[in-house]
């Protein structure tokens, strides 16, 4: 085995076979061993090469070591702090490494491992880091969201300018959402973050999506809940969605994210931020981070049964959000159990099993025998927004039929956007 003396953050050339690779040497994680070394490369990846198969090496530049692992970190119940943004970590993929005995991908990074794998952020701004928790997203609950508020609220008065946020991408858009309006005008940019590979693969975009999210973070003007994840399949452009205009739309591909009935807010080139437009005006910050989870998002489908509707309603559930088809459509014998439900004090709002345009009640006999029900059309809110906002209006005491068809948040365009190429 060759021993060379590389040392995290030296920027080094190595020759393996045909190829020759200059980039920044990673700190080692805890799972690999002394015979392998990694890489970054200028593009964002990296790359592990056995250090039996390297030809020749030198060492371009000596670093520091990886200046995010310098960054302070705050302990759980806050703590001193320092610098322009807050990295806080909550697990997901973003922050996992692969189990390389079982092949499964666990929530294993700390936020100070995470930092330390990306040495750019420390030159995009100075920041902190503070891991919340460490769950696939899949496991994040309501009372987490209010857990994530209340720390994005800490790191606000602390006199952060943007927190960063660390997340699984299975219910990243839910969290946008939720904090999205628990977070009313807050004073800087609070971006979540995912990656659609492991922090320690090759292939992982979770470099490129934070770098995205950190110079966001740091430069914008605007004020609001964002998700930063890359716009393409290359690794040469970050899009920012506006929390509660934007989904998950495919399982696997790095541009999963895309914003639904709008455009990006903005787009980071390399370090180059382009923003569309400014969102968020002077209003005071207003936190309410309560979340009540007696609320359902029902899809609804051929053979559907009423009795679905009376289960929720005797479980105790206040607020039912249908996923209707088309314009916000189910079958007749449903109109029955709902009108039930609504007697008895239930919400039920319709958005559409569409991910584009708007629900129309006017236009089909089923559609105005819903209105005349009372069920209330939710125009072009995507589903899980509606869900989220429902949670949070039933834990802040508000009135779901006033509320509920609001534009608070962006999350009503009233557009009409026929078009599904999306950025
Ligand atoms: N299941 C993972 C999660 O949402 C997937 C990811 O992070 O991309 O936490």
């Amino acid at each position: 085995m060759n021993t060379i003396d590389f040392k995290p953050g030296d920027l080094v050339r190595i020759k393996v076979k045909s190829q020759s690779y200059e980039g920044l040497v990673m700190p080692r994680t805890q799972y690999e061993g002394p015979e392998h070394i990694t890489i970054k490369l200028k593009n964002g990846y990296n790359i592990g090469l056995s250090l039996n198969r390297i030809l020749e090496s030198s060492v371009i530049k000596r670093g520091d070591e990886a200046k995010g692992s310098e960054a302070t970190v705050i302990p759980s119940e806050g703590g001193q702090v320092h610098g322009d943004i807050l990295l806080l970590s909550t697990g997901g993929t973003i922050a996992s490494r692969v189990d390389y005995r079982t092949g499964a991908v666990k929530p294993a990074f700390s936020s100070k491992e995470l930092a330390a794998l990306i040495p750019e952020l420390g030159s995009i701004a100075s920041f902190s880091i503070r891991s919340l928790m460490s769950v696939l997203s899949e496991n994040i609950r309501p009372s987490d969201w209010t857990m994530i508020a209340k720390a994005v609220q800490e790191a606000f008065l602390a006199g952060f300018r943007g927190v960063v946020i660390a997340h699984g991408t299975d219910t990243m858009h839910y969290t946008a959402a939720a904090l999205s309006f628990a977070l009313e005008n807050p004073p800087g940019p609070v971006v979540l973050v995912g990656s659609q590979r492991s922090s320690d693969r090759p292939s992982s975009d979770a470099a490129t999506n934070l770098i995205g999210a950190f110079k966001f973070a740091s430069s914008s003007r605007s004020r609001g809940v964002f998700i930063a994840m890359h716009s393409g399949l290359s690794d040469d452009s970050i899009a920012i969605h506006l929390g509660v205009r934007v989904r998950k739309n495919h399982t696997s591909r790095r541009n999963a994210f895309h914003s639904v009935n709008r455009r990006p807010v903005a787009y980071i080139k390399g370090l180059t931020l382009n923003e569309n437009t400014v969102i968020g005006g002077k209003g005071e910050f207003i936190v309410r981070p309560n979340f009540d989870d007696r609320a359902a998002l029902v899809k609804f489908f051929p053979g559907m049964k009423g009795s679905y509707f009376k289960f929720l309603v005797d479980e105790g559930i206040k607020a039912i959000i249908i996923e209707g088809g088309g314009l916000g459509h189910v079958s007749e014998d449903l109109i029955q159990p709902i009108t039930e439900g609504i007697k008895k004090g239930v919400f039920f709002g319709m958005t559409s099993q569409c991910i584009w345009g708007s629900v129309n009640l006017n236009v089909y006999e089923t559609g105005r025998d819903l209105l005349s029900a009372g069920v209330v059309p939710l125009g072009d809110m995507l589903s899980e927004v509606a869900l989220a906002k429902s949670m949070w209006v039933l834990g802040n005491g508000l009135n779901a039929t006033g509320q509920m068809p609001l534009d608070l948040r962006g999350e009503v365009t009233g557009r009409r956007w026929l078009s599904v190429e999306q950025d």
